[in-house]
């Protein structure tokens, strides 16, 4: 059983994180980010709201994802915990979750937070590029496929992110900053934070996590 949020401001490695803790604690991984992108492909009423915040690289109004992500933990595969990767990411939204976890007799085990410069998030940021087929992460100089442009998984094309261009990834670092930095107060508080250093190599990084959550 593991109840866990990912916190840390854009480009922190989060999903790179993400991927390996679901794996190891058998829990699903709730990013509203990429239910946000899988919307605005299908082209959905919720894709269409959400796509004009995200491209500015601004937050999606907290009524569009409060009860989406409420939906979400009530589904089956939740029942053993989860991960949630990108939510929340304001006061209101965390509010919100505590309320919904007291409500269903259930409370938050862990909050990982990762620490990581400025500057080198904007260097993750902007070199970022993902499978347009399977999702798969991967970074220009940091992590390469095996063939520029190419996914090592599954041969894919791989694209970068509308949002993660340079004017668009400052906006997005500026924005947690201002909106969801005050949620490492929050989560001091309730007692739940856990601080990373997030510029440490992933395989350390991970090590840490699961020395932090207990095998
Ligand atoms: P991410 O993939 O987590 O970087 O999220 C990409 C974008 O989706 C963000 O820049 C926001 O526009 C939007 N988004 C994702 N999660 C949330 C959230 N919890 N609250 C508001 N907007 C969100």
């Amino acid at each position: 059983m593991l109840r866990a949020v990912l916190l840390g401001p854009p480009g922190a490695g989060k999903g790179t994180q993400a991927v390996r803790i679901i794996e190891k604690y058998n829990v699903p991984h709730i990013s509203t980010g990429d239910i946000f992108r899988k919307n605005i492909k299908e082209g959905t009423e919720l894709g269409k709201k959400a796509q004009e915040y995200m491209n500015a690289g601004q937050l999606v109004p907290d009524e569009l994802v409060v009860d989406l992500v409420k939906d979400r933990l009530l589904q089956d595969d939740c029942s053993n915990g989860f991960l949630l990767d990108g939510f929340p990411r304001t006061i209101f939204q965390a509010e919100q979750l505590d309320k919904f976890l007291e409500e269903n007799g259930q409370k938050m085990d862990i909050v990982l937070n990762f620490n990581v410069k400025n500057e080198t998030l904007m260097k993750r940021l902007t070199g970022r590029r993902i499978c347009k087929s399977c999702g798969a992460g991967y970074h220009i100089v940091n992590i390469p496929p095996k063939q520029e442009g190419i996914c090592d998984k599954c041969g894919g094309e791989l694209e970068q992110r509308k949002d993660d261009t340079e004017e668009t990834a400052a906006n997005r670092i500026k924005v947690y900053d201002e909106q969801t930095a005050p949620l490492i107060g929050y989560y001091k508080e309730s007692g739940a934070l856990a601080d990373f250093d997030g510029e440490l190599p992933l395989d350390e990084l991970f090590n840490k996590i699961v020395e932090t959550i207990g095998e």
